[in-house]
């Protein structure tokens, strides 16, 4: 077995405490991952308080990885012994349905294999990135440009592919006015891509203090959302709304800023079901829709693309005894703009 060591939640709600697992052997088709850097993703926090109803514990969170490679089996093509490399919010998935066939293994008929919060095809229970290392099979593991800044890179495998996504799916671009709901760590990276993509890009928050940082990152007008005149001003105008919010809040209030034929994309995973009024959808043929992550080559792609534009994300680096305080922070909203752990500080014993 291999040998690991990271910070886990042992029950719902409890705090993340130093824990020594075990990973298995890496097989002929997996690369072993030396962590270098995780972000934290709101979903982290979401699994560990259970919110979703589907926790396992004990639960090494984390889904937003980069490191070397230390160790490839005889079997791995891709990579060798010292790439640098990303992994996912998934780690496996059937390979054998149209939709893992298509490149689109985020809607794997058979579900896949989170990188935590799972079990794998053994039914033993996988653990994330807040460790020192990590055993992928190498169809599920992304190539990293190494000169970036690497801590930087590690939300776009999560928080930038589940904006990017939709945002090049919903063709967000020139001539479309597009809204970002909500300024956190998939907020600012969706703003960063509809502006790369040249979209009017309007960015909605609650943190009038966030509306500066918007403006830099690429927003060409921010709306304080809890302001009813700014809102009332954007009323059906916009080609397209990615709502990104973490916490129950009023969806019909974007759904009326949507001009015809409209989308309200809501990637945003609240504890609570979206209240939605019929007329909200029925005035202007609107639709509302929903994204997860991205698959392999499209999460590639968006890799290569922030490479060539050297867009990586905002970040507050931490260590790994910081992550209650970075959990607190989220929940009040007071994140700038993704918390990074910083692996080298975890502790061995
Ligand atoms: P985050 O960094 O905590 O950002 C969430 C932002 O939502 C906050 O910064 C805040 O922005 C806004 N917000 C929070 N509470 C609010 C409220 N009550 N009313 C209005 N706005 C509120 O979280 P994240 O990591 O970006 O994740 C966002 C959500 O996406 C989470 O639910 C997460 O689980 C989900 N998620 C989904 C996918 C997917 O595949 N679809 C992937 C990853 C994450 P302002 O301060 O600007 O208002
Ligand atoms: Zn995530
Ligand atoms: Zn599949």
């Amino acid at each position: 077995m291999t040998q690991s060591w990271g910070y886990a939640a042992q029950k719902s709600k409890a705090p993340l405490e130093a824990f020594h697992f075990t990973r298995r052997d890496a097989g002929a088709n997996d690369v072993v991952i030396e962590i270098q850097y995780c972000g934290v993703c709101h979903s982290d926090l979401h699994q560990v308080n259970d919110d979703w109803g589907v926790s396992i514990y004990p639960m090494v969170p984390g889904h937003e990885i980069v490191g070397k490679v230390v160790q490839a089996g005889g079997g791995v093509k891709k990579y060798k012994v010292g790439d640098t490399v990303g992994v996912g919010v998934f780690v496996d998935s059937c390979r054998a349905c149209p939709h893992c066939k298509s490149g689109l293994e985020q809607y794997c008929q058979q579900g896949f294999t989170g990188t935590y919060n799972a079990r794998d095809k053994n039914g033993d229970i996988v653990f994330g990135g807040y460790s020192n290392n990590i055993v992928v099979d190498e169809a599920y593991v992304l190539r990293v440009a190494p000169e970036l800044n690497l801590a930087a890179v590690a939300p776009l495998l999560c928080a930038g592919i589940t904006t990017y996504s939709p945002l090049r799916h919903w063709n967000a671009g020139p001539g479309k006015k597009v809204g970002i709901v909500g300024l956190g760590g998939l907020g600012h990276m969706g703003l960063k891509f509809a502006h790369a993509f040249g979209a009017h890009v309007v960015q909605f928050t609650t943190s009038l203090s966030k509306k500066d940082d918007a403006l830099k990152l690429g927003a060409d007008e921010v709306v304080l959302s809890t302001d009813a005149d700014a809102m009332a001003a954007h009323a059906g105008t916009f080609d397209l709304l990615l709502d990104t919010v973490s916490a129950p809040h009023d969806v019909n209030a974007y759904l009326s800023l949507l001009k015809l034929n409209g989308t309200l994309v809501l990637v945003g995973l609240p504890e609570q079901p979206p209240v939605v009024q019929s007329f909200s959808l029925l005035a202007n043929r609107r639709s509302i829709a929903g994204s997860m992550i991205g698959g392999m080559p499209e999460t590639q792609e968006m890799l290569d693309f922030c490479a060539g534009k050297g867009i990586t994300a905002d970040i507050e680096l931490i260590p790994m005894q910081q992550i209650q305080q970075a959990y607190d922070r989220l929940l009040k909203n007071d994140v700038k703009y993704r918390f990074v752990v910083d692996m080298a500080t975890l502790p061995k014993e």
